[in-house]
């Protein structure tokens, strides 16, 4: 479970989230959107404690998230939106490894994670490839390998579909409702709710650093689209 109470964080003087409280239960599908700037990216980033508020608390599974650091990247996968410039190695099964060998896991349990994590998005026959002759859909997909490696209770994905064309976006789409039904929580950050739409469990929007909308899909699908945010 992740919750964060009434955290606000600043850059500077400009305020990027002015006190959001939000609890994600393990196994929820979320979908997080709202406008260009409302702090989408900055709300997630509190999540696993890449960026730390400046009032507030994050907690993952009741601990705040600054008093173990290690679990809450552990709990908290974090996808990234150009996971191009964020890979470390040069094959994708090195890449996958990475996290669980900073775990300092002993090898078979390194390999079993990585086949384990390549298989549940379709590219386990990809393992020895190189990083830089993979398309946008498969690093999306070797991104989300690396982080499941890490066996997190949530994935977060942030703009997980900008630049996908429509069967690459298709194909992260049926991974993530695969991942999902076996019982992994999923937050996707996105401006367009319509690849996602039909999985989610609950739809949050942001404004201007406040959650403007929270609820299941059909009781949202007006108040999205009255602040501007397309669903199907
Ligand atoms: P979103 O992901 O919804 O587009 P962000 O969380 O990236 O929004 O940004 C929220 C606000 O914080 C924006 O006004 C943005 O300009 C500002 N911001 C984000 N990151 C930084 C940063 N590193 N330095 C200064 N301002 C930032
Ligand atoms: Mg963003």
């Amino acid at each position: 479970m992740i919750t964060t109470q009434n955290i606000v964080h600043r850059f500077g003087d400009a305020v990027a989230l002015s006190g959001v409280s939000l609890t994600i239960p393990d196994g929820e599908f979320v979908v997080i959107s709202g406008p260009n700037g409302s702090g989408k990216t900055t709300l997630v980033r509190h999540f696993n404690g890449l960026l730390s508020a400046d009032e507030g608390t994050v907690l993952v599974d009741e601990t705040p998230v600054e008093e173990n650091l290690v679990a809450a990247r552990t709990r908290v996968g974090m996808v990234f939106q150009h996971p191009r410039d964020t890979f470390v190695s040069a094959t994708v099964g090195a890449d996958v490894a990475f996290g669980p060998e900073n775990l300092g896991l002993p090898r078979e349990e390194i390999d079993r994670r990585v086949e384990t994590s390549l298989s549940a998005v379709g590219m386990a026959d990809r393992r020895d490839a190189r990083i830089d002759t993979l398309s946008g859909g498969e690093c999306q997909r070797v991104a989300i390998a690396g982080a499941l490696a890490m066996e997190p209770a949530h994935l977060v994905l942030d703009e997980p579909f900008t630049g996908l064309d429509g069967p690459a976006r298709e194909s992260v789409v049926s991974h993530l409702e695969t991942l999902s039904t076996s019982g992994t929580g999923i937050i996707v950050v996105t401006h367009d709710l319509r690849d996602v739409w039909s999985l989610a469990d609950r739809a949050v929007a942001l404004r201007d650093g406040k959650i403007a909308v929270d609820g299941s899909p059909e009781e949202t699908a007006s108040e999205l689209a009255r602040i501007g945010i397309r669903t199907p």
